[in-house]
């Protein structure tokens, strides 16, 4: 049995309602929410998702085009020059770890799956460097499977919106899927996301602009104020 807690006295039912205008207000104000990764298909995604560990999407922008050019399918990866490839992914951080899983995760391939990238996340999660959160944004954005993306912003999210008290992002997963309509997963991750990159900041969201004030059981976690939270609020396209 999943705990929820929500705002004093919220019934099952006015929560999931509440979720749910919640979802659609942020499909209002972003419409081109979208993953901010640049892929052509699968592989690469898959690729782009690992390097973004610790790393702005931005950033994994920036290096993916040589990296993709060099490597083009599962083999490539697979037998590639590990000091080659750790020279082309060190702007991302973290980069022998990530050339680890990359080339791990390409054997991987090549040696259980023909060199193609899986659309199940029980395949996915086999993977090395794969965890649940990367296979979600792989099925959710190049297989048009519904996935739900449990990374910082969207914890920090949930919890502001009192959907959830668990911290554990599988269970994060499980709840929100409880309240959400499955067809929705893909593109409410995007939005949460996007909403927690562009004005509910970690440090001083910018509540008095916020188009959820009044579904929001955090209001006034930051400024109220209309012109100083204005100021707060971060355009994109980002990280
Ligand atoms: S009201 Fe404040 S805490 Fe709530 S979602 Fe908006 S910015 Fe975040």
């Amino acid at each position: 049995m999943l705990h929820n807690v929500s705002p004093a006295g919220e019934s099952r039912l006015a929560l999931v309602r509440r979720a749910r205008r919640i979802d659609r207000i942020l499909a209002e104000t972003y419409p081109d929410a979208h993953c901010e990764l640049d892929f052509r298909n699968p592989l690469e995604l898959l690729v782009a998702t690992i390097l973004s560990a610790q790393c702005t999407d931005k950033r994994v922008n920036t290096v993916t085009p040589t990296l993709f050019a060099k490597y083009r399918t599962a083999e490539d990866y697979a037998s590639a020059d590990r000091a080659e490839m750790e020279e082309i992914i060190r702007p991302t951080g973290f980069f022998r770890a990530k050339t680890n899983s990359i080339v791990g995760m390409a054997q991987g391939l090549c040696d259980r799956y023909g060199g193609e990238v899986p659309g199940r996340l029980k395949d996915l999660v086999t993977l090395p460097g794969v965890g649940r959160k990367t296979a979600n944004v792989v099925l959710g954005n190049a297989f048009g499977v519904p996935g739900i993306t449990v990374d910082t912003h969207f914890q920090r999210l949930v919890s502001r919106f009192h959907w959830t008290t668990e911290t554990d992002p599988v269970k994060i997963e499980q709840v929100v899927a409880e309240l959400i309509p499955k067809r929705d997963w893909t593109m409410m991750s995007h939005r949460l996301i996007w909403h927690g990159r562009r004005m509910c900041h970690a440090r001083k969201p910018a509540c008095g602009v916020c188009p959820l004030a009044a579904l929001c059981p955090s209001y006034g976690t930051g400024p109220v104020n209309p012109a100083e939270a204005a100021k707060l609020v971060r355009p994109g396209p980002f990280s």
